[in-house]
């Protein structure tokens, strides 16, 4: 078994944006590509971005305990961790990093413990997390403010994860992460 890099923050927050650049800093780090069973938005691909799967295969994967774990995020959205992914990236000789729900990441780092290290990324306050979501431009009204609603919930999480980065400049977000990450790898 190897080591796990696990972000988690209210949607929003800015933990894919600061996972892309930590992907460019650190070479032994690989995506744990998610499935999910939303539709892709804007220029996502199956295979890159996440496995994109309909109800019924997604729940067939549950029932045949191919995930780590999962989680109906959204209504009518569930996202999980698929062992045969985590698997593939232990098998490359790399680090996995994860982008998962708030409840993901506290489900994984209890599986892996030490081996895991956990960030919350906090949003600079809810009415930013807002203005991000509908700068992003990538999902309807009615689904932001779903997202925007569960946010408080989750917010009350962060105690759980092994440090918590404010994401409000970004430059030092990510300088933050990267500090953390480093002192983990040692
Ligand atoms: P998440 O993965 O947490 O849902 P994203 O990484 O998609 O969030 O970021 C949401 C939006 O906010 C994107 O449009 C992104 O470019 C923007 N963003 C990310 N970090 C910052 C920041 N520090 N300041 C301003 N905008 C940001
Ligand atoms: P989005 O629809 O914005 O891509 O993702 C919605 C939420 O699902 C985000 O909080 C994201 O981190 C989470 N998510 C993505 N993949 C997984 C996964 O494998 N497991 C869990 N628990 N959450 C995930």
């Amino acid at each position: 078994m190897g080591k796990l890099v696990i972000f988690s923050a209210p949607s929003g927050s800015g933990k894919t944006t600061i996972v892309k650049e930590l992907l460019k800093r650190f070479d032994c780090f690989e995506f744990s590509i998610s499935a999910t069973s939303r539709q892709p938005r804007g220029a996502e691909q199956n295979g890159v971005d996440y496995y994109f799967l309909t109800n019924e295969e997604f729940k067939e994967r549950v029932a045949r305990n191919e995930f780590v774990e999962w989680e109906e995020v959204y209504q009518g959205a569930c996202y999980g961790t698929l062992k045969s992914e985590m698997e593939r990236i232990w098998n490359n000789g790399k680090v996995i990093i994860f982008d998962v729900d708030v409840m993901g990441g506290i489900n994984l780092k209890r599986l892996f413990g030490e081996d895991a290290c956990s960030m919350f990324i906090m949003p600079p306050s809810i009415e930013e997390l807002e203005r991000r979501l509908r700068g992003r431009g990538t999902d309807a009204e009615e689904v932001i403010q779903k997202r925007v609603a569960k946010a408080e919930f989750e917010i009350s999480k962060a105690p759980e994860f092994d440090h918590v980065v404010i994401n409000d400049k970004l430059d030092v977000a990510v300088d933050e992460a990267t500090e953390i990450i480093t002192r983990f790898l040692k």
